[in-house]
């Protein structure tokens, strides 16, 4: 509370009327990009409510670890006056990058070959979501609130949600992530598959459970490549460690396959099949590990997708761009939209919120068209047969 206190007071001087000042916005979804969003907002005065699915802040374990880039990620916590609070909660070294064979044989080790190792400096999902959540203001988000519906009453938007509570706003921002609900309200376009499907499962104290790949990891990443599979595994602060399997897939294959993802030895017999010739290490992940897996086949948004900018509502985040994880761009663009909408919905050079929404969502759609475009690349490039070759050659050239 007190820290928070201090950061609103530090940013005092920068309130001042703008295109929202008399405006309530309602941010549907509370993940990096809503979140980043509504800290920004706050931080220019605005009436700001952040509605998030999840019954409370503590429901559910959060994912990966997240590369944070400079000229996105980082940026929007800088100008959230956030960077110390990262600072202070980031794992040094857990940009520690191995490349391996489908032998576990490191053929590339990222960490010995660059010069400067936190130019991508790492930070848990959870610990990022609690920096985010202790900037804002108390009760900005209102927890148990699932999306359902809206409509528009006069001037505002009317927003259901499940547990058939209702709100008002007079801008809404959806920020819900892939399966976006508040998505169609702008546009029908569909996502497209990219092909791919992945498989997420976790190893919790990884030292105990996982001992030879805990020692391979090192604290790190491993990006283990073969066959046209990829098997990406990913250390946690908390000592747990999380993997995903990539492989080419058809659509639904997820229904199609009949493995019960909550079935760990139906899980560990489909890897021993599909994953034949690879070295018995990788069982490791398989043998103590959470039950739970969750297959993702991965999906992208059109390069060219558009829509006509409304008054009062638009995207952020996955909502609008949702693209694979394999170039690591996906909460970095996130939090880049955040930081962009902020400051045109806070600028003196719109005429109003209309076409402040519309020059920061051509100028958004075209950054996600150019990230998504080389993400598909490099999601093909790391499930090709030359997956090892390209991979190196992107390090070292
Ligand atoms: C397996 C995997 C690994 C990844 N690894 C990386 C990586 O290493 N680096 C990277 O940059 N990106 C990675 N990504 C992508 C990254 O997670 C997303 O791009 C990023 O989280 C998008 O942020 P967001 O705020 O737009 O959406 P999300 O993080 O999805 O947040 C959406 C929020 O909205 C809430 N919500 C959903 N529906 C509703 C509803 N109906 N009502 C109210 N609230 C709702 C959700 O509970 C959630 O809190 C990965 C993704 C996956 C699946």
């Amino acid at each position: 509370m007190l820290c928070y206190l201090k950061i609103i007071i530090m940013n005092d001087h920068s309130i001042t009327k703008n295109l929202i000042s008399d405006k309530k916005i309602a941010i549907l979804g509370g993940g990096p990009g809503g979140l980043t969003l509504a800290r920004l907002l706050q931080m220019n005065g605005a009436d700001v409510k952040v509605y998030e699915r999840d019954a409370h802040k503590d429901v559910r374990v959060q994912g990966a670890t997240l590369d944070l880039h400079d000229e996105s990620g980082l940026k929007a916590l800088r100008e959230a006056g956030l960077i110390d609070a990262f600072y202070d909660n980031y794992r040094p070294g857990a940009d520690k990058l191995y490349v391996t064979d489908k032998n576990a044989v490191v053929v590339h080790n990222e960490d010995e070959d660059r010069e400067d190792a936190t130019s991508r400096p790492e930070i848990d999902r959870g610990p990022l979501r609690k920096i985010l959540l202790d900037s804002l203001a108390p009760e900005t988000v209102v927890w148990d609130s699932n999306f359902s519906s809206m409509e528009k009453i006069g001037e505002q938007w009317k927003i259901t949600f499940k547990n058939t509570t209702s709100a008002m706003a007079d801008i809404v921002i959806g920020a819900d992530g892939a399966n976006s609900k508040v998505r169609p309200f702008l546009t029908p376009i569909q996502p497209i598959y990219s092909g791919v499907t992945m498989v997420e499962g976790k190893v919790y104290d990884s030292e105990t459970n996982a001992p030879q790949i805990h020692k391979l990891l090192n604290g790190g990443k491993i990006f283990a490549l073969g066959d046209e599979k990829t098997l990406i595994i990913s250390s946690k602060g908390d000592g747990s460690l999380v993997f995903y399997t990539g492989k080419k897939e058809e659509e639904n294959w997820t229904h199609n396959s009949g493995i019960n993802f909550s079935n760990k030895d139906e899980v560990r017999a489909w890897f021993e099949k599909e994953f034949i010739g690879w070295d018995p290490i990788w069982l490791e992940l398989f043998e103590k590990c959470d039950p739970d897996f969750i297959p993702r086949p991965q999906y992208y948004m059109p390069l060219d997708q558009t829509w006509d900018a409304q008054p009062d509502l638009t995207l952020l985040g996955d909502a609008a761009h949702l693209m694979p994880p394999y170039a690591g761009e996906g909460v970095n663009m996130a939090m880049l939209d955040a930081l962009e909408l902020s400051q045109y919905l806070t600028s003196a050079t719109f005429p109003d919120v209309h076409s402040a929404i519309q020059e920061y969502e051509t100028i958004m759609r075209l950054r996600a068209s150019q990230t998504t475009q080389m993400t598909l690349e490099q999601t093909d490039s790391l499930h090709s047969e030359n997956a090892m070759e390209n991979l190196i050659n992107m390090f070292t050239e």
